[in-house]
């Protein structure tokens, strides 16, 4: 190693940085971080330098930096742009014993400013010794990703909880407790909850996060899901959710189906609600991943009843909705200026069988409305629809597979909806965007054209 990693302490002390350029910004931006008082050496500054001394956030100081100036310096930036201005303020620095960065001179440069991952107090820093910054970038990145923006917060609250936390019993009440809660930190939960002191001895109740994992393809999955898929002890998933997704579920994690298709749960769902309930209580992360967005026909309320029920934490964790997946494939907006100033969410079916609407108001000209589980409801609604007025030419596109490799979709009219679905023999889930044909259709819209993804 010829560089020693440390943490310097800055608050409060002087930090200068002599030139006004893009690579002055660079620096500032990093600088502007901390609590240094910070001064800028320039006889020309950069706007962007500029406001911030308007902010008072630095000072300026219009003329090149002196030997006076380095005393009391902690760290002095030269970043001049300019070779041989860069070398006398890096003689300067080096008389006074200030260690100084040249930038983009990794020779002769005091020390290095690493990559960083700021979740103040969490600081990583990345270093490669000039060897591979791009390496470092990628791994910033790749923490970046995995490290939720609120842990600086919970690292926060943990400071606060402490002296609570002390209370219990020292070893492994006291450990498992920080454990728990730094990992669903990891997964997400950025909001800590003190330790219950009476139950110190028992396991910490487990948490239930309600996880949207959107319309299918684990590249449209939030931060948040991933990470709490990463941390789940047991994962409880619809059959809607696909197997890549499923994959990205900690290798220990116990994974169940509690699947249905549109028609019937698989188990039902007072089964499902006891499973979450019994594994929580055994001080599980449970993580119930429902598709699309766990809010949108997920039968979600009967399950955070019972969960709170049962008095156990739960969370929801949104996704992607079908409806929103499906438009953009269209290349269409849900909403628009003049066409429609609401969007519907509906359901083809109820558990009893198929479901009414307001046709009336379905049927008016400029309806948008997203028909979920609507595939054999197609030729009910069809048929209410018409029967209330909406014109056979209205455009309903029927997309299969939403957001997922084998995307289908079916820019039908709504008189000839159900022949259509009929036809298209779809295996896959679908949802109906009435009122929304495919942007390019709009222009042509005589055919009833099956476009390919
Ligand atoms: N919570 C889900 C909806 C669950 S209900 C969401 O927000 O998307 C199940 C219905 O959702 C299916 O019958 C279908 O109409 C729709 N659906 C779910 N995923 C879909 C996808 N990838 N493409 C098209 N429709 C989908």
């Amino acid at each position: 190693m010829k560089f020693f990693p440390v943490f310097l302490r800055v608050a409060d002390q002087r930090v200068a940085v002599s030139g006004g350029g893009a690579a002055a910004v660079a620096k500032l931006r990093l600088l502007l971080k901390t609590e240094a008082r910070i001064e800028v050496h320039a006889a020309e500054i950069d706007p962007v330098i500029a406001g911030w001394a308007a902010k008072g956030r630095l000072i300026v100081l219009p003329r090149p930096i002196g030997a006076a100036d380095m005393a009391g310096l902690r760290l002095v930036y030269a970043a001049n742009e300019e070779a041989q201005e860069d070398a006398r303020v890096a003689a300067l620095a080096a008389a006074s014993g200030v260690p100084c960065n040249i930038v983009d001179n990794l020779q002769a440069s005091a020390f290095l400013t690493p990559a960083l991952v700021d979740r103040d107090p969490l600081v990583v820093a990345i270093g490669t010794e000039g060897a591979g910054p791009v390496l470092a970038r990628k791994i910033k990145a790749h923490l970046e990703e995995h490290l939720p923006a609120g842990l600086g917060r919970v690292l926060d609250r943990a400071r606060a909880l402490r002296p609570q936390a002390e209370a219990l019993p020292p070893g492994r009440a006291r450990r498992a407790y920080w454990a728990a809660l730094f990992d669903r930190a990891l997964a997400g939960d950025t909001a800590p909850a003190a330790p219950a002191p009476q139950d110190a001895p028992s396991p910490v109740p487990g948490r239930v996060l309600f996880v949207g994992a959107g319309p299918g393809d684990p590249d449209d999955l939030t931060l948040r899901a991933r990470r709490a898929l990463d941390r789940a002890d047991v994962v409880i998933h619809d059959r809607l959710v696909p197997q890549p997704i499923l994959e990205l579920a900690r290798r220990e994690a116990e994974i169940v189906e509690a699947g249905k298709t549109g028609f019937g749960p698989a188990m039902p769902q007072d089964a499902i609600n006891r499973l979450i309930v019994d594994r929580a209580r055994a001080g599980a992360l449970v993580v119930r991943l429902k598709s699309g967005d766990p809010g949108v026909f997920g039968r979600l309320d009967e399950e955070i009843d019972a969960c709170a029920a049962a008095g156990l934490d739960w969370a929801i964790l949104p996704g992607i909705t079908a409806a929103s997946a499906a438009a953009a494939r269209l290349g269409q907006s849900l909403t628009r200026r003049g066409r429609n100033s609401e969007l519907r969410l509906l359901t083809g079916q109820e558990t009893d069988g198929l479901a009414d609407h307001d046709w009336a108001a379905l049927a008016r000209p400029g309806t948008v409305a997203a028909i979920y589980m609507g595939k054999r409801a197609a030729r009910f609604i069809q048929g209410r629809l018409l029967m209330h007025g909406a014109r056979p030419d209205t455009p309903v596109s029927v997309v299969e597979n939403a957001g997922r490799p084998d995307e289908r979709i079916l820019a039908a009219r709504l008189g000839r909806l159900a022949a259509e679905i009929a036809a298209a023999d779809l295996r896959g889930p679908a949802v109906l965007m009435l009122g929304l044909a495919p942007r390019a259709a709009t222009a042509a819209p005589a055919p009833l054209a099956e476009v390919a993804p």
